[in-house]
């Protein structure tokens, strides 16, 4: 059944550039954006990389901080921002995953600088104006134009050294973002057609990169997946599946790509009766039928080593009772309505690995 047309479209500008060897074109990009002196921003794990980009940019590039770590601590944003001032820079160039970028975005949030981001995991958090910065033990997030990068280079060569669990799991990372999407409160026509190729995208992918993580081919259709999420992230809100992992990550400390990939099944198999088109176009995107979409999306994982259980990524059962009261505190907009004993079924579920059940 068709959904009605009635909705709102809303997309801030943004310039990509998407293809292998695309790293090449990174300081004529930095002369696009009318830069002269950049700093380039890494995790300690990816500096070699970061300093082949100040390679490029040459005497572009007039400082390299490779202290990203994950949750943007606000220290973090705080010592970055004094190189930012030490070296006068007037760009952030910021080469890495979601903890790289959500960094850059601390510092453009207070500095106004533009960033250009390079992603080398699929989380997608370079095409979004949301930062997140953890300070006194709480992550604040928020939604700022300013923090939106002015350029992304997608250069499927640069994730081939993301190791196969890591590939699948922030896959189905960027997979959530597009699930969702299909729900929103606020979908539109535009967002879900991107969402639904992002699912068939990153489904015929994943399972490709975890078998031959060097295939350049095979991380194109992924990352390209993963990029068309990302963009139907920074259009639409979220719902549960965020929700709990927001809960899941933030007052329990699990790790966020293997949480959404464990939680990911269970939350669509939640709202399965209430998400008829949404679910036909999941089904479609993913080839089964659509009362199977919860289970095929766990066998994505389950098949390509992920895991699918709470219980092996750590979590307590006794803080079953406490996740689902704190997910269920707050009112949010779902499909299904959120009632915390129907949400602490689906974490006992999520910690046993037991198979989601559609309802
Ligand atoms: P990450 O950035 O923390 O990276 C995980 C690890 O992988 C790091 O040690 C990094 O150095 C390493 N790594 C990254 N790319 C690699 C590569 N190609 N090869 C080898 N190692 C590599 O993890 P992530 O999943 O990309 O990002 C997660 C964070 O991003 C979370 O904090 C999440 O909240 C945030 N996020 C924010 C948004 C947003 O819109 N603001 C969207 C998605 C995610």
């Amino acid at each position: 059944m068709q959904p009605s047309l009635d909705f709102v479209y809303q997309s801030l500008p943004h310039h990509v550039l998407f293809g292998a060897g695309k790293l090449a074109e990174v300081k004529s990009q930095v002369e696009r954006v009318g830069s002269r002196r950049a700093m380039v921003l890494s995790t300690p794990g990816q500096e070699e990389l970061a300093r082949r980009v100040a390679g490029l940019l040459g005497e572009w590039c007039v400082a390299i901080h490779p202290h990203a770590i994950q949750h943007v601590p606000y220290e973090t944003v705080k010592a970055a921002m004094k190189d930012v001032h030490q070296h006068n820079v007037d760009l952030l160039v910021a080469v890495g995953g979601g903890s790289t970028v959500g960094l850059a975005k601390g510092v453009a949030l207070e500095t106004k600088l533009p960033i250009l981001a390079i992603p080398t995991t699929y989380a997608g958090s370079e095409m979004t104006h949301i930062w997140g910065i953890s300070k006194d033990g709480h992550k604040t997030t928020g939604r700022d134009s300013v923090v939106k990068p002015a350029c992304v280079i997608y250069d499927p060569e640069l994730i081939v050294s993301l190791p196969p669990a890591m590939s699948l799991t922030s896959g189905v990372n960027a997979m959530a973002h597009a699930v969702e999407a299909l729900y929103a409160q606020n979908q539109s026509p535009i967002a879900s057609m991107m969402a639904e190729e992002s699912i068939r995208q990153l489904a015929l992918g994943l399972p490709r990169v975890v078998a031959q993580p060097g295939d350049v081919e095979a991380r194109a259709t992924s990352m390209y997946g993963a990029w068309l999420a990302a963009c139907v992230l920074d259009m639409v809100g979220m719902a549960l599946h965020h929700k709990l992992c927001h809960t899941l990550g933030g007052s329990f400390g699990m790790p966020h790509a293997e949480t959404h990939t464990v939680i990911l099944p269970y939350a669509i198999a939640y709202n399965a009766s209430s998400i008829g088109n949404a679910l036909s176009r999941m089904a479609r995107a993913l080839g089964c039928e659509p009362m199977q979409v919860a289970s095929t999306v766990q066998e994505l994982s389950r098949q390509n080593g992920g895991p699918t259980s709470l219980r092996e990524l750590g979590f307590e059962e006794k803080n079953l009772q406490r996740a689902s009261e704190l997910a269920a505190q707050k009112s949010y907009p779902n499909p299904r309505p959120v009632v915390q004993e129907d949400i602490l079924f689906l974490l006992q579920q999520a910690w046993s690995g037991a198979l989601p059940q559609q309802a």
